[in-house]
């Protein structure tokens, strides 16, 4: 019994002195992806790829393909607006986000799902559209919860436990990833009167980060 004083792995789990890490909570890596090249895009290749690897370990050319540790996004989003400053930095976020629902149209939702949305009346259409990203909610979410609710104006969409500003205080809100997200889907898929504005925000001391889409009807 030379080795009895390191327990095996299974009397560490008995005895609990090794516990079991939460689960990684992941999200989709365009946050990543498109932030990325919005930062090369406007402020130079070596600035993104800096402020890119300091905070994620990603090369600017092997981008991510699949779903990430949220906490990389997370790390990104607050070297952004460290370096950057809050406003500049949520106008680059919201142009990312603006790119990835580009992207979404171009890739992942479906045509035919596309022109029902666009034909249908301006409410339903936005139901449907709402109910595509509920659905969809776990590729964006990530330990966040997302809820929608709607009104004849428009709707409400609310992230409880934010993945975006985790961890962040800001005095404006900060989540314009999602709100360019959501904006570019909207506009292009409902209506260009449509707007989305974050009205409330953890970062900001909020209890949850709040968008509202008016516009609609
Ligand atoms: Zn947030
Ligand atoms: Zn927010």
């Amino acid at each position: 019994m030379a080795h009895a004083a390191f327990p095996a792995p299974s009397d560490t789990a008995v005895t609990g002195v090794v516990m079991a890490e939460a689960p990684v909570a992941r999200i989709g890596p365009n946050t990543i992806i498109q932030l990325a090249q919005v930062l090369r895009d406007r402020c130079g290749e070596s600035a993104a790829a800096r402020l890119l690897f300091t905070s994620t370990g990603y090369a600017l050319g092997a981008l991510p393909r699949a779903m990430v540790d949220e906490r990389e996004a997370q790390a990104f989003v607050r070297a952004v607006m460290r370096e950057l400053g809050e406003r500049p930095g949520a106008r680059l976020l919201h142009e990312a986000g603006r790119r990835t629902a580009d992207y979404l149209m171009a890739h992942r939702i479906p045509r035919p799902a596309q022109w029902l949305m666009r034909w249908l009346p301006r409410q339903a259409g936005l139901r449907l559209l709402l109910a595509a990203m509920r659905a969809n909610a776990w590729t964006f979410a990530g330990s966040g919860r997302f809820t929608v609710t709607t009104s004849r104006q428009g709707a409400q969409l609310t992230f409880h436990d934010c993945a975006m500003c985790r961890d962040m205080v800001t005095t404006l809100p900060v989540c314009d990833f999602y709100a360019g997200t959501f904006a570019r889907l909207i506009r292009t898929l409902i209506t260009p009167q449509a707007t989305v504005r974050e009205v409330e925000c953890q970062a900001q001391g909020g209890h949850c980060c709040r968008f509202e889409v008016t516009g609609i009807s």
